[in-house]
């Protein structure tokens, strides 16, 4: 139950248009950026970049290949970054949609709690005001009978949202149809997250946090295992 995006990467073109559309919904500024070898622009998430197109140059399927992941929360069915915080009023848990919509109580919680507990290694923390922030499912709009801003601005039918059920089908649809055409082609985590992406090809070509138990270790309070764990089992 609650909703879901299904987000099909063998379609995404890395237009942006996504990323733009967030910011602007979200009022989120510009930020100066730097050349740093790359069309991804800018290089990371931040507290004014809660959704980005990620560019990877990498072999995959045999040849050179450009892979591009528009990332953002997965908006997890058992959240572990609502799990860890002093005030419970910090991360909202919305039962309706299952959106994990984090509040400005998150600048109370300690230093970097909420990221080091995200296994997709998504919350940031803004420098001036330690509000922690990330994608909320545009949960306004949801509410609202409108489709999340990221998903209306894409034109190639690489996001889409809806009732899980309904996400759950396309995706598993989608990927019988891609597996013809990219063997390796995969879900990524869907049982675990409200952002479904289909991957032509090993989630580490993309990024290295784009799959919960990919083999990069993060420092933090919990071993990845015991995130799995928590991933895995109902909040108390
Ligand atoms: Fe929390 Fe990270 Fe899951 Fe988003 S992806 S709900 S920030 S644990
Ligand atoms: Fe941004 Fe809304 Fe899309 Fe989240 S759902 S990435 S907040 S546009
Ligand atoms: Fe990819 Fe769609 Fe975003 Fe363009 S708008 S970068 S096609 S997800």
């Amino acid at each position: 139950s609650g909703k879901s995006f299904f987000v099909d990467l063998t379609l995404c073109t890395a237009c942006r248009g996504c990323q733009v559309a967030c910011k602007q919904w979200k009022k989120l500024p510009a930020e100066k950026t730097v050349n740093w070898g790359s069309y991804q622009n800018p290089r990371d998430l931040s507290s004014k970049t809660i959704r980005l197109v990620r560019f990877a140059e990498t072999e995959a399927g045999g040849m050179l290949r450009w892979l591009f992941f528009p990332e953002q929360c997965r908006h997890c069915v058992y959240p572990p970054c609502a799990d860890v915080n002093e005030n419970p009023a910090s991360v909202i848990h919305d039962e309706a949609t299952g959106a994990v919509v984090y509040t400005d109580h998150t600048a109370k919680e300690k230093a970097d709690t909420l990221r080091n507990n995200c296994p997709y290694d998504i919350p940031r923390t803004d420098p001036d005001t330690g509000v922690v922030s990330k994608c909320d499912m545009c949960i306004d709009r949801v509410r609202a009978g409108m489709l999340p801003a990221c998903v209306k601005a894409c034109p190639t039918g690489t996001m889409n949202f809806g009732d899980r059920s309904e996400m759950l089908e396309l995706a598993e649809k989608r990927l019988a149809e891609v597996k013809k055409q990219y063997p390796e082609a995969m879900l990524i985590d869907p049982d675990m997250v409200r952002v479904i992406y289909l991957a032509a090809f090993p989630p580490e070509s993309y990024y290295e946090y784009m799959e919960a138990d990919a083999s990069g270790v993060k420092p933090g309070p919990l071993t990845r295992k015991q995130l799995l764990a928590k991933l895995g089992s109902p909040i108390k």
